[in-house]
């Protein structure tokens, strides 16, 4: 890849803004020598003395705090507000993979590989997402049948919801593990049956689980074994 792409897909700017950073010096090699916008790509990259952002494919895992969209294009605050500033404008895209709504915290996958994007999603790999929820009222006993019956119809949809499964861990607490991921599924669901969730947080993907070291707000490579609890 010539370096001028290679720049641009990285984020750094427009192709035209990276040839000009290029002719004003800031591209440099592992030794300091300034690169020219024909140079070939060598070994090691800097711009403005700083190695070159990680390349694709990124696959990393982030604790989302309540408040942040997962959109690229949302005028309040994102969850790209807390990466480093290129990672929005990387291509290919840095994307999630399943959303969470701006409300809800916890666990958030992103990658730009789109194999590994399309394999986690796809319902044959029953990739199980478990989000610990806070209601608004007592549980009445019925909805662990309910949820696991696969009959639910949530409303303004033709289709009934796969059977998820309920853990209750207080009168007010549960743990829900759906293998879908359809619009605010989990607040819906809990509405559906004449209760409010007051908190949701997405705890484990699969059999990963949001790493306890891993604070609010931080984010940070996914590991290969971390990669393999997922399947
Ligand atoms: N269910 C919800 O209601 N919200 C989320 O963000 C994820 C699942």
């Amino acid at each position: 890849m010539k370096l001028v792409k290679l720049l641009a897909n990285l984020g750094y700017g427009s192709r035209k803004e990276v040839q000009r950073m290029i002719r004003d010096g800031l591209v440099t090699d592992g030794d300091g020598t300034t690169l020219a916008v024909k140079s070939p790509v060598p070994d090691e990259v800097r711009v403005a003395g700083e190695p070159l952002d990680p390349p694709a494919p990124l696959f990393i895992v982030l604790n989302k705090p309540v408040g942040y969209t997962c959109s690229t294009d949302d005028l309040g605050e994102t969850v790209y507000d807390l990466l480093p500033p290129r990672y929005e404008f990387r291509n290919p895209i840095l994307s999630s993979v399943g959303r969470l709504d701006k409300d809800t915290s916890g666990m958030l996958l992103m990658t730009d590989d789109g194999k590994l994007l399309h394999k986690i999603s796809h319902p044959k790999n029953a990739c199980g997402k478990t989000y610990h929820a806070l209601l608004d009222r007592p549980l009445k006993g019925t909805e662990r049948a309910t949820f696991r019956a696969g009959t639910l119809m949530l409303e303004s949809e033709n289709k009934p919801l796969l059977p998820a499964e309920l853990e209750v861990l207080g009168e007010k607490e549960v743990r829900i593990t759906l293998h879908e991921g359809r619009y605010h599924q989990v607040r819906r669901m809990f509405a559906a049956v004449g209760n409010h969730v007051t908190d949701l947080k997405r705890v484990a993907i699969g059999g990963f689980t949001l790493p306890e070291d891993l604070a609010e707000g931080d984010w940070r490579p996914v590991t290969d074994a971390e990669r393999d609890a997922i399947f």
